[in-house]
C-alpha cells in the first residue's frame, strides 16, 4: 500500500486483500500498511522488525492502548488488561548480526526467521517437515570439528540450543506476556500476536465504516466512493442529522 496509512480506502482495500490470506500474509500486508518499506521486502524481514511495524499501524489507526484479554487457567476468570504500544519499545532489539552457538564439536551460525521462511515451513506436508524447513531457513552455516554439515543432520541438542538462540535473536517475534488474575491472584504466561490482534481491530473499525457508509447512501442516495470522499469529521455531522431523523 503506497497511501497514506490512515487512508480508508487503502484500509478497506487491504480488508479485502487480507481476508483469504493466512494469518502470516495478513501479518505482511499489515506490516507494509505502516509506512514506506526499506529496500529489504517486509516479507524477508526478521518477523520481530516485522511486528514491530504491526504495532506501530496500530498506534497510527487506533491510538496507543492495546487491550488484551485472556482466561486465568487458575479460576477462569477473564481478563482484561492494557497495555501500551510503548511498553513494547522496551523489548530488546532483533540482532542484527547472525547469532552463533556452539555445542559438544558442533558450530552453527543462525539467523532470525522471516515471513517467508514461515511460508515455505507451511507448505511443508506435515509438522516435522515445517521443524526442519524452519531449521534450515535460520541455518547460515554449520559446522562439525571444522567441517561443513547440512542443517538437517543437526543432532537434537545443538538444534535445540539453535531454536533457543534464534528466539533470543529476535525478542519480538514471540512476545510473551506475563499476566496476573485480579480476581485469584494467580500468575500464567501469554502470547500476544501483534498481527491477529491488529487484523481484528481493522477488521472491527471496517465494518464499523461500512455500517456508516450504510446509513449515509441509504439517506441521500451517494455511492461509497461519495461517501468515503467526504471528510470523516463532516460525516459524522451527517450521520447524525441522519439518526436525528
Ligand atoms: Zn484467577
Amino acid at each position: 500500500m503506497n497511501s497514506r496509512p490512515t487512508d480508508e480506502r487503502a484500509l478497506l482495500g487491504l480488508l479485502d486483500e487480507g481476508e483469504t490470506r493466512s494469518p502470516h500474509e495478513r501479518a505482511v500486508l499489515l506490516a507494509g500498511a505502516a509506512g514506506p518499506a526499506s529496500d529489504v521486502a517486509i516479507a524477508d524481514l526478521p518477523l520481530g522488525l516485522r511486528d514491530r511495524r504491526v504495532l506501530r499501524l496500530h498506534g497510527l489507526l487506533f491510538g496507543t492502548s492495546v487491550h488484551v484479554q485472556d482466561t486465568c487457567p487458575h479460576c477462569a476468570e477473564v481478563m482484561t488488561c492494557v497495555l501500551t504500544v510503548d511498553q513494547f519499545e522496551e523489548v530488546p532489539p532483533t540482532l542484527a548480526t547472525p547469532a552463533r552457538v556452539e555445542l559438544d564439536g558442533w558450530t552453527v551460525t543462525c539467523r532470525a526467521l522471516t515471513s517467508t521462511d514461515v511460508a515455505h515451513a507451511l507448505r511443508a506436508p506435515d509438522r516435522a517437515g515445517a521443524r526442519l524447513r524452519l531449521l534450515a531457513a535460520c541455518v547460515v552455516d554449520a559446522e562439525r570439528d571444522g567441517l561443513p554439515v547440512p542443517a538437517e543432520v543437526l543432532p537434537p541438542p545443538v538444534a535445540a540450543s539453535v531454536v533457543r538462540a534464534v528466539a533470543e535473536a529476535d525478542p519480538f517475534a514471540e512476545l510473551r506476556l506475563c499476566l496476573v488474575c485480579a480476581q485469584c491472584g494467580g500468575s500464567w504466561e501469554a502470547v500476544l500476536d501483534p498481527a491477529h490482534y491488529v487484523w481484528r481491530e481493522l477488521a472491527y473499525w471496517g465494518r464499523r465504516l461500512m455500517g456508516d457508509v450504510h446509513v449515509l447512501a441509504r439517506a441521500y442516495g451517494w455511492r461509497e466512493h461519495d461517501v468515503l470522499a467526504v471528510p470523516a469529521s463532516r460525516r459524522a455531522v451527517y450521520l447524525g442529522l441522519v439518526r436525528d431523523g
